[in-house]
């Protein structure tokens, strides 16, 4: 006798496209595998431009930004007909000293969006996530990445402007782990309720799963405080291949409902929507 239950509709809300010069595939590839993978919404969120001399070779340039919603519109005309709903959305870095040049550019633009998340990927001039830079962890010292990574999102998380918080322990994607472990849940604590209060949604990111990490961002103490804290998550694979859309989202959703969510989220010209886990 079969005890298979009905799958749940899943949001992936974190995906990329070729745009960002680091993800590989035709946007027509990502939506293949999103109706495979049975989603009820796909966000596409490519990185966006960031301040002039800041990572422009790992995101979109402003003259892209024409072509990104054009690749959007012809993604929901070929979805229409479809279960699956095509989301605008967009992945922004905090960039200390310089985020009214970000909102400058991003605020005219929120219109278009059905969402937006907000990463950390530097701490100083330091991309610490960037594989080509992992020899350098040593000479900025690990837990002064860890400790500048914290005032980062916290300082984001204040200044607020998005709706997702991705890959929140993002700095232990090579192994590289805090030597006091109490205090980055201690700072994450306090971190998760400021978001909560702003109704900003905490991410698990099953990319984690692809890296030397082998977890899930983030850990499964600091979902554990997301939860007391109030957050409500979504779910992303932050997929930079077609296959890698909905990676790994059963394991995911099993850790969510463990630590006792029975919800995801998505986000439908910046409403939420919730789902069934
Ligand atoms: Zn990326
Ligand atoms: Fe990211
Ligand atoms: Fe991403
Ligand atoms: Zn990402």
């Amino acid at each position: 006798m079969s005890t298979a239950r009905h799958t749940a509709p899943r949001a992936d809300l974190h995906t990329h496209t070729a745009l960002c010069k680091h993800a590989s595939g035709a946007p027509e590839e990502y939506l293949a595998a999103a109706q495979k993978a049975g989603l009820a919404f796909w966000g596409v969120s490519d990185h966006f431009p960031a301040p002039a001399g800041y990572d422009a070779a790992f995101r979109m340039a402003p003259d892209d930004l024409p072509r990104y919603f054009g690749i959007l519109d012809s993604l929901r005309d070929i979805a229409d007909a479809s279960s699956l709903t095509v989301l605008a959305a967009a992945e922004f870095d905090y960039v200390p000293g310089r985020m009214d040049e970000v909102f400058a550019e991003l605020d005219p633009l929120r219109p278009k969006f059905d969402y937006l998340i907000g990463s950390v990927h530097y701490v100083g001039d330091f991309a610490f996530d960037d594989p080509d830079k992992v020899d350098e962890w040593p000479r900025y010292g690990v837990d002064a990445v860890w400790d500048g990574y914290l005032t980062n999102l916290e300082n984001f998380v204040k200044l607020g402007g998005f709706n997702v918080m991705a890959h929140s322990d993002l700095p232990k994607k090579f192994g590289f782990r805090h030597s006091k472990p109490e205090t980055v849940l201690r700072r994450m604590t306090d971190i998760y309720a400021y978001a909560a209060a702003k109704g900003i949604c905490l991410e698990l990111n099953t990319a984690g799963l692809r890296v030397t990490a082998n977890e899930i961002y983030p850990a499964a103490e600091l979902l554990r405080a997301a939860f007391r804290a109030g957050m409500r998550i979504t779910l992303g694979s932050d997929a930079h291949k077609p296959e890698h859309i909905a990676f790994a989202f059963d394991e995911a959703a099993e850790l969510a409902r463990s630590v006792g969510w029975t919800a995801h989220t998505a986000f439908v010209r910046g409403e939420p929507v919730e789902l069934p886990l």
